[in-house]
């Protein structure tokens, strides 16, 4: 069995391992068909992202390149407040460049709302999203997303790179967490 010891504080699995696997294949090969003739840079946001971006990323038919950005939202724990500050900035200057945005979760969208308009200044070729998992709440903020994974309830969710107070992370399926994990 997998992650035994991770999985046994899941009270309900969303997705397993394979299912999120045969997802990403899925946007991979779209990703392959819209970009076919184009530089790609996949940018992935850490921490999160480190998952997706290697599945995404070793599933892709194309070249592409990978850069990261760390960044952290202010906020009273688990809200996010839409201010952001850049812990670690690209390695690469994606003027005139095709850029992928690589997340993990848009929740609220505000820490991507942020993302999106920094990036955009810098004047790259063309600038998408694609995250793995998306919440209902994101619809509020106009924050245009090209590939979803899997649009999911309004949860707290670990594993595939997200957290709860850093672990998880490792966890190869998506679930929720059980309560006596809190207390
Ligand atoms: P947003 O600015 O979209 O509200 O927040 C996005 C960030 O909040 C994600 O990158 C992630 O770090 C965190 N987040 C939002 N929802 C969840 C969740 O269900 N589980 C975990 N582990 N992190 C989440
Ligand atoms: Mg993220
Ligand atoms: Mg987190």
């Amino acid at each position: 069995m997998d992650d035994t010891q991770l999985s046994s504080d899941l009270t309900r699995v969303l997705y397993s391992k394979e299912e999120v696997a045969a997802r990403m294949r899925e946007l991979a090969a779209q990703i392959d068909e819209d970009y076919a003739d184009k530089d790609l840079l996949l940018v992935g946001v850490l921490n999160g992202a480190v998952m997706v971006m290697a599945d995404l990323s070793r599933a892709l038919a194309i070249h592409c390149r990978m850069d990261w950005m760390a960044v952290s939202s202010y906020g009273s724990g688990t809200q996010s407040s839409g201010v952001v500050r850049i812990l670690k900035d690209l390695s690469t200057d994606i003027t005139g460049v095709h850029v992928l945005v690589v997340e993990d979760i848009i929740d609220t969208g505000l820490t991507l709302s942020y993302l999106i308009s920094n990036l955009r200044s810098r004047n790259p070729a063309s600038l998408k999203v694609m995250t793995a998992f998306r919440k209902p709440e994101a619809a509020q903020n106009a924050v245009e997303v090209a590939y979803v994974g899997f649009d999911i309830p309004n949860e707290f969710v670990v594993g595939y790179g997200l957290d709860y107070d850093g672990h998880y992370r490792n966890l190869t399926s998506v679930g929720t967490l059980a309560p006596h994990v809190y207390s």
